[in-house]
């Protein structure tokens, strides 16, 4: 893996941010190679070139521990936007672990986005954070089926060990949940995929789904998307021109009665999905932290 040069890690403090709560922003790697065909992160806009190349920043926790002290107020230090802090070269270089180490011995809280069942090697340091300051765990699963999880997703786990791990975190008592974005159309926007996701989720112990029934499309990111569409799914580059054209929103046609779906059976199974509440009950418990959240 290369290595490159940062000035800084984490980024300045935001507070009452409404994505999930997170006070500040931390990236310890740049590009992603799990291939999602969706990918948003690899538009031209980010200006990560060769984006399926993953590489870390140097001197990354020398830098991480740096930016922790200085700052003036504790809060929730959220990773997994841009690049998943789970990639296969996490398991050797260990940065990410590193990282929760200096998040745990500074006093802050964490919540990581991943498509990776190797966070739970992390269990252990979780709970010590958990022990203090918020933890929150967003997995994304798009589909609950490992066949189709495989084509659109390639280089990571299928959904089925992302719901495995789920279950291994909550049983620990790790605030657990599933990002549900994006659900493609024509290819996602299902019934049956949404049941089925909300009941593995409530089976692993879920405490939450946050959905988004659509995708975004922009610049290279769509031209991306289609060349894998030609490939994966005959037909279905016709069907979104026809439909979308060159628009950035692509709501699933389905996006109301999957919405109706979704709420009834989060509710009957008594799971989370409104951000307001997600965000209530993560950082429940945490007066003293919580305080300097809101200051
Ligand atoms: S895991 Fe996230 S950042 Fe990585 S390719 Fe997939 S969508 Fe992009």
């Amino acid at each position: 893996m290369e290595f490159i040069q940062a000035k800084t890690i984490i980024s300045g403090y935001a507070p009452n941010n409404p994505w999930f709560g997170i006070n500040y922003n931390m990236n310890i790697y740049k590009g992603c190679n799990h291939g999602c065909i969706y990918c948003d992160s690899r538009s031209e806009c980010y200006h990560i070139e060769n984006f399926d190349q993953v590489r870390a920043k140097e001197n990354a926790l020398a830098l991480i521990a740096r930016d922790l002290k200085s700052k003036r107020k504790t809060g929730v230090i959220g990773t997994g936007a841009m690049s998943d802090p789970y990639n296969p070269f996490e398991k050797e270089y260990k940065l990410t672990r590193g990282a929760l180490e200096l998040i745990d011995r500074y006093g802050f809280g964490v919540s990581i986005a991943t498509k990776s069942d190797l966070i739970t090697r992390d269990l252990d340091l979780l709970k010590k954070i958990a022990r203090h300051s918020p933890v929150l765990i967003k997995m994304t699963i798009t589909t609950a089926d490992d066949k189709l999880c495989k084509k659109i997703e390639p280089n990571v786990v299928p959904a089925s060990k992302r719901f495995a791990a789920i279950n291994k975190l909550a049983e620990q008592g790790i605030f657990a949940g599933v990002l549900l974005m994006p659900v493609l159309p024509f290819i996602e926007d299902n019934d049956e995929n949404i049941s089925n996701i909300i009941k593995l989720s409530h089976e692993s112990g879920a405490k939450f789904i946050y959905p988004g029934f659509g995708v975004t499309l922009r610049q290279n990111q769509r031209e991306w998307y289609y060349s894998k569409l030609e490939k994966l799914f005959p037909n279905m580059k016709a069907k979104y021109i026809k439909e979308y054209r060159n628009a950035y929103e692509c709501p699933s046609p389905n996006a109301k009665e999957l919405w109706n779906l979704f709420t009834s059976e989060c509710r009957s199974y008594g799971i989370t999905y409104k951000m307001e509440d997600i965000i209530k009950n993560y950082k429940q418990g945490y007066g003293g932290v919580q305080l300097s959240f809101f200051s």
